[in-house]
């Protein structure tokens, strides 16, 4: 949020292109999770957003979303929730179903692990079409919980995620690092 750690981040994250397919701009964050310095501002700015919306659980979506998540999670103070594609958690689930540009995919939680009580922030590297992020606001509206809103490292404007998230979003904030 203040220029010196958005230049921080931004010198840590490649672009890989033609990856995993031709066209695709791939924005990967692993040399940010191997410097320590830049992995520590980065948890600690989203921890800062989750003390900010009065989050009082983090989701972390399948597979980033949990690398990221669970350090803001502990340094917040809060729970952490992982949001898995189907088929991976053993207990009790509830399922959300979205379109793909080819096909569909499936996401799920355990039920019992969102309550009335919980206010919850969805934690994730990069929003792209916004699709799984809507389907994980989706699953903590039929959970019964609160959104506290949803937190990124990165958002590709040009897929337009923003204006998709506006209903999921009720209201709730969406910030880009
Ligand atoms: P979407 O549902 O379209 O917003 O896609 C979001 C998910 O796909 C996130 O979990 C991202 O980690 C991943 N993703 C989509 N596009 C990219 C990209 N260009 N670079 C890295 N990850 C991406």
């Amino acid at each position: 949020e203040t220029t010196d750690i958005t230049e921080l981040l931004l010198s840590r994250i490649r672009d890989v292109a033609d990856y995993p397919e031709p066209g695709v701009v791939f924005k990967d964050i692993t040399p940010l999770l191997a410097d320590p310095a830049a992995f520590t501002a980065l948890t600690e700015a989203l921890a800062e957003v989750a003390a900010r919306t009065g989050a009082t659980k983090i989701i972390g979506l399948e597979a980033r979303g949990f690398i990221l998540g669970a350090p803001v999670a502990v340094r917040a103070g809060l729970g952490f929730v992982p949001v898995r594609k189907a088929g991976k958690l053993p207990g009790a689930t509830l399922s959300q179903a979205y379109d793909l540009e080819y096909g569909s995919a499936e996401i799920e939680v355990h039920a019992e692990d969102l309550t009335a009580d919980d206010r919850v922030l969805v934690v994730d590297d990069v929003l792209a079409t916004g699709g799984t992020a809507e389907a994980s606001l989706e699953l903590i509206r039929r959970a019964g919980a609160q959104v506290a809103g949803l937190a990124v490292l990165m958002e590709l404007g040009f897929l337009g995620g923003r204006a998709r998230l506006e209903p999921a979003l009720a209201g709730a904030p969406l910030t880009a690092l």
